[in-house]
């Protein structure tokens, strides 16, 4: 059974498919600084997404109104399936963002189907969520995968039922007079350990297909995270904007 597409189109500048199940598998990384059961604090100057305690910085992106995951035990939240993505109600440029993310303990489905979930930088582009403890799927549709362009260095997926921890450093597209000027450029480290260093992305996040920054012009935009259907939980999320060299 093939993981992936072999017919949709090369990615640019690539030697793969989109999605393309014979790309290598990423290595996996033991849990050697594992389980990170204990959330990371947040530093003074950071912004608060979500401490556990209320859902008030985002919104639903269906209607804009309140957004329908569940709080859960333990400061968290957890996707309803249905309720559609959510997303903050404020927009950012560059950012440091940290995102604490689990999947079930009860493993359900395969390959893009176990708890697959996402973090949208600029409501655009994903940081892919997904448990492939033990799960291959398409490399570039894996855990921390920037989905449909570049698979992540290693598999550093902690085990379902344990926190996972992204640490995600993003420097947004420049455009000038609608043109691009420079790509958006992510750092991402995923329990400690560096999955993308500085690599620029092609354009938005698509399905099966490439991708470029002819219809987008935005360098401001929410983060936004994902209802796959997979009651996938996130806690302690903060980010912290980045300001240039004074
Ligand atoms: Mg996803």
């Amino acid at each position: 059974m093939s993981l992936g597409y072999s017919d949709t189109p090369i990615i640019t500048g690539q030697k793969w498919h989109v999605h393309d199940g014979d790309r290598p598998q990423p290595r996996v990384v033991g849990p050697t600084n594992l389980p990170c059961l204990a959330p990371v604090k947040a530093p003074s100057d950071a912004t608060i997404l979500f401490d556990g305690t209320c859902t008030e910085a985002w919104e639903s992106c269906k209607d804009s109104g309140n957004v329908g995951w569940k709080l859960v035990d333990g400061g968290a939240m957890e996707v309803v399936k249905g309720t559609g993505n959510i997303r903050t109600k404020k927009s950012f440029g560059d950012i440091q963002l940290h995102v604490e993310w689990m999947a079930p303990a009860q493993t359900r489905g395969d390959g893009q189907g176990r708890a697959n979930s996402g973090v949208f930088l600029h409501s655009k582009y994903e940081v892919q969520v997904l448990d492939c403890y033990g799960n291959p799927t398409y490399p570039d549709g894996t855990t921390g995968a920037l989905y449909g362009q570049w698979p992540p260095l290693v598999n550093a997926c902690a085990r379902p039922g344990e926190w996972n921890i992204y640490d995600i450093f993003w420097r947004a597209p420049r455009f000038t007079d609608g043109k691009l000027k420079s790509p958006a450029v992510i750092t991402v480290l995923h329990n400690g350990v560096i999955l993308h260093h500085a690599k620029e992305l092609d354009g938005p996040t698509m399905h099966k297909t490439t991708t470029n920054y002819d219809k987008v012009s935005d360098e401001t935009g929410p983060i936004e995270l994902q209802d796959h259907g997979d009651p996938v939980r996130f806690r302690n999320i903060w980010l912290r904007e980045l300001q240039p060299y004074s």
